[in-house]
């Protein structure tokens, strides 16, 4: 295991992983063969870690195992009423070898705050960042080092308990899983069309918008579907008032001429990380930032008039999108284009490979 001090603001010790090597490992021809082309989420590393919980004996039974799959009882309770959250993050290689997360404590918190919401077990934070570690330190050759490549890493948490009475689960199991990841957009960033969804909405109030759980992502499939039928990439919901909430999974910015930057801000909306550190970079460029309500007429009518000069949309996988198109069921509006959104993303990927000084302290080093 790797070596790791209590941890100075909780006091908890780090766990004792048991480890157990992949003896059928990918060799390294294998390997750099997928490296060399890894598209998202198709391949996977040769080890996962899970850790369990329950309701006696907290966390226990750390591991470190070779992936494969999971045994369930056909009853576990997250199968039938879906009690699952997750979280997306990436490891980057920098030129020197080494390798990077970025702001993996922000990813630990809203973990625990989509495990709140799902009536989840919260992780202490230092046992997820130490889970990061712990697979890094086995699969750290699966981090790639092509432009744009990276290792993206897929922490989750589920009810295993066998019962099918509808209460939080006394058995939850918490697991790691890691699978390199290409440049999302081969050939340089392309502006996405949207499809405005009007029959189906992500989230209503009091939800669970805000937490990052798979039935968020189960109810925006449907919708996803009619974006698709309408030659559109990806579907973006509105809330009860007709305001602007987000992206299937990504957030949504928009710039104005007067170099204000505004972004959609509720409870039933997911506050991405990338975003947050999007607008920070902005901050520092002198730009004004204001979280608030949009409505979609502020959107159009901004856009008819010149107002609004960039719309783009934000995440993790994608980085930063180019907002080219809106169409609904009777309009179809181009979007302005503009130049802020791929410099922000160069300056954030800059830091991210270690190209650019880290002046918020964002990364946090994997494999040392
Ligand atoms: C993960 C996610 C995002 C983006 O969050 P990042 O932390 O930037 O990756 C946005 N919306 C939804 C619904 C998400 O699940």
């Amino acid at each position: 295991m790797t070596t790791i001090d209590t941890d100075p603001d909780t006091g908890l010790d780090p766990l004792e992983f048991a480890v157990t090597r992949n003896l059928t490992a990918k060799s390294n021809a294998d390997r750099d063969a997928i490296l060399a082309s890894p598209g998202f989420g198709q391949s996977f590393t040769d080890h996962m870690v899970d850790i369990c919980w329950s309701v006696r004996g907290g966390w226990h039974r750390p591991r470190v195992s070779p992936y494969g799959p999971i045994s369930l009882d056909p009853a576990a309770a997250v199968l039938h009423y879906g009690q699952e959250i997750f979280e997306g993050i990436k490891a980057y290689r920098h030129a020197d070898g080494s390798v990077h997360t970025f702001r993996p404590d922000q990813n630990g918190r809203r973990l625990q705050r989509s495990a709140r919401r799902l009536a989840l077990p919260e992780l202490p934070v230092p046992y997820f960042l130490q889970s990061l570690r712990e697979l890094i330190a086995v699969d750290g050759a699966w981090v790639p080092s092509g432009a744009d490549q990276s290792l993206y890493l897929r922490p989750f948490m589920f009810a295993k308990e066998a019962f099918l009475g509808v209460r939080p689960a006394h058995k939850v199991a918490y697991y790691l899983i890691a699978s390199p990841a290409g440049a999302y957009f081969k050939g340089g960033v392309k502006p996405v069309s949207i499809w405005l969804s009007e029959d189906y909405s992500r989230a209503g109030k009091g939800g669970t918008g805000a937490a990052k759980t798979g039935g968020n992502y189960a109810a925006s499939l449907l919708p996803q579907s009619e974006a698709y039928e309408n030659e559109c990439d990806q579907v973006v919901f509105l809330d009860q008032d007709r305001n602007v909430e987000e992206l299937g999974g990504m957030n949504v910015v928009f710039v104005y001429k007067d170099g204000t930057i505004v972004t959609p801000q509720s409870d039933s909306i997911l506050e991405g990380i990338t975003r947050d550190s999007l607008l920070q970079l902005a901050r520092d460029r002198g730009h004004h930032v204001e979280g608030r309500n949009v409505s979609l007429t502020e959107w159009r009518e901004g856009v008819a008039s010149g107002d609004i000069v960039e719309v783009f949309a934000c995440g993790t996988a994608a980085v930063v999108t180019p907002i080219g198109t809106l169409k609904g069921r009777d309009f179809i509006d181009e979007q302005p284009s503009g130049t802020l959104a791929l410099e922000l993303r160069e300056e954030l990927t800059n830091i991210q490979y270690g190209r650019a000084e880290d002046k918020h302290g964002w990364l946090y080093r994997l494999d040392a």
